[in-house]
């Protein structure tokens, strides 16, 4: 496939068909294991946002109209080419976002399984029907399509965020328009060719690369009617303001800060792999990450050497080689931040144990690597705590009990993911119900909800209403009617200009 191979351009999907759009601006693609720039990314402009518009909405009448049926067994055949392709989007995830190829085949899973959750859209419909509401008078609702919808994703899963929101939105009868991060976006193509071998109709879904201008242009446009958007959260925040301030509805999830408390009682060989899979695993670029490990009463003497005992071996490298624990960071800037924030760190007085700046690997000298770090003696004044850094870097908080551990973790701005790693089924019970986060691990580092779950953080990891995908993902893409009706002796009354009331 020409798009995927190496120095080609990455094009928009509109109408059914790639187009190069009306921009002249372009910005590189790198592979973050060699450094180098692997393809150009063609960015979008307003121009390329009413086309797709144009096109999600000329298709959206037939497209909703479509019985959901048939629409499911569009999904069910997306389904299986996308089982079918499964490592060759795992390879193309790997190639421009650096993440091992072992994980970016998780992660194409955990998009499939949203695709399933999609196919069962008939039921999800189903409305609800009260007869005889008065005499001879039913009442029933129905959830209709919303028209066109947008969504706007970020660099960490180029696959698995996508399908949180398109297989549900067009499964549900609207149209879609995806920009996909502009760091890895080839994913995005890759479904949408898959989508258009299912079946799909052109038009009812579309994407547009690009930057800012293709966002802002999203959040104005007059016709779009919902946006949803999973990334960092100062711009999460902005997305929600712009959108609603333009009649949308907007469902934003944003940045986080995830802690994992280790109780005495815990099983700490257990714990220790917990952290180490959850803090460095994808180079501690996921949202549920772990990056702050809460160890309680004497546990951190106990497992901080073995932490760093860990952390230090971890095998880093190209993501495509089977011996690799962690792959480089998505783009050096990112890299440049990520050191960054390591020695700030240190200038806050938090005690370095193990130092994975400047990590050189063999064979990728210009690779975007760097090893894993472990803070110890992190307090909740220092930056590195408070500030999701979104790298390979584990803080080690010591806190006396497990009053100290909740309401550290309540007070932190960000409520994600959090976990507790406990033997004590009352203290399981006690922090799954006073702790103020949205999805919540017990003996479980990185508690994503399953594809009927939905997911969703608290406090400044999410803005809106809804969480995404699951029962609240077709809520969130659809809108309620309540049909009331009564034949025939309702015309012979004449108008009725009291309130009416049951009868
Ligand atoms: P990001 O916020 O930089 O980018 C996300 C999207 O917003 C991209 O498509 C990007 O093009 C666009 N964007 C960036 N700057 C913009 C601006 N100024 N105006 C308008 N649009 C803009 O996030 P990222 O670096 O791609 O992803 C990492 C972040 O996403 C982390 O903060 C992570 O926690 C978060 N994340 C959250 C969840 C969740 O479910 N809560 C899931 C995945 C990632």
């Amino acid at each position: 496939m020409q798009a995927f191979s190496d120095n080609a351009d990455v094009t928009h999907f509109i109408h059914g068909e790639p187009v190069r759009g009306s921009g002249t601006r372009t910005q590189p693609v790198f592979n973050p294991a060699t450094g180098q720039r692997a393809r150009q990314l063609l960015l979008g402009e307003a121009a390329d946002v009413d086309a797709a518009v144009a096109s999600a909405k000329a298709a959206f009448p037939q497209w909703s109209d479509t019985p959901p049926i048939r629409r499911a067994r569009v999904m069910l055949r997306f389904l299986e080419l996308m089982n079918r392709h499964r490592d060759e989007l795992a390879a193309i995830i790997t190639a421009e976002h650096g993440k091992v190829f072992s994980d970016a085949q998780g992660e194409v899973s955990r998009g499939i399984d949203i695709i399933e959750f999609a196919c069962g859209i008939p039921q999800l419909l189903k409305g609800d029907y009260t007869e005889q509401v008065s005499t001879g008078m039913d009442n029933w609702t129905v959830r209709q399509a919303l028209g066109v919808v947008a969504g706007i994703t970020p660099f960490n899963f180029p696959c698995m965020v996508p399908c949180w929101m398109f297989p549900i939105a067009i499964a549900a009868g609207n149209t879609f328009i995806l920009k996909p991060s502009e760091r890895d976006p080839s994913a995005s193509l890759f479904m949408a060719r898959l989508l258009k071998e299912a079946g799909l109709p052109d038009g009812v879904f579309n994407v547009v690369q690009g930057d800012k201008t293709v966002v802002d242009a999203i959040l104005t446009h007059p016709v779009i009617k919902a946006v949803s958007f999973v990334g960092s959260t100062p711009i999460a925040n902005y997305i929600y303001e712009t959108g609603a301030k333009h009649g949308k509805r907007v469902q934003a999830l944003g940045g986080a800060k995830n802690h994992m408390v280790v109780m005495p009682d815990a099983d700490l060989d257990q714990a220790i792999d917990a952290l180490i899979g959850a803090g460095y695993g994808s180079a501690g670029e996921r949202c549920m990450a772990i990056s702050v490990a809460v160890l309680v009463g004497d546990v951190a003497d106990k497992i901080v050497p073995r932490l760093a005992e860990r952390a230090r071996s971890l095998v880093v490298g190209n993501g495509m080689e089977d011996t690799a624990e962690m792959g480089p960071i998505v783009t050096r800037q990112a890299l440049e931040r990520i050191e960054g924030y390591i020695a700030m760190g240190v200038d806050e007085g938090a005690s370095l144990v193990v130092d994975g700046r400047g990590l050189k690997v063999a064979g990728h000298e210009d690779g975007f690597f760097t090893g894993g770090t472990l803070f110890d003696h992190v307090t909740p004044e220092m930056r590195i705590y408070k500030e999701e850094i979104f790298g390979p870097v584990l803080a080690c908080v010591r806190v006396k009990d497990f009053t100290e551990a909740v309401d550290l973790v309540n007070a932190h701005e960000f409520g994600n993911g959090v976990a507790c790693y406990t033997r004590d089924g009352h203290v399981a019970r006690e922090f799954g119900r006073r702790i103020e986060v949205g999805m919540v691990g017990i003996n479980v580092p990185i508690p994503v909800p399953m594809a009927w779950h939905g997911f969703g953080g608290w406090k400044r990891s999410l803005f809106g209403d809804t969480h995404a995908y699951g029962e609240e993902g077709v809520r969130f893409y659809t809108k309620q009617k309540s049909i009331m009706q009564r034949w025939p002796e309702s015309t012979e009354k004449g108008a009725e200009f009291a309130m009416p009331t049951s009868k």
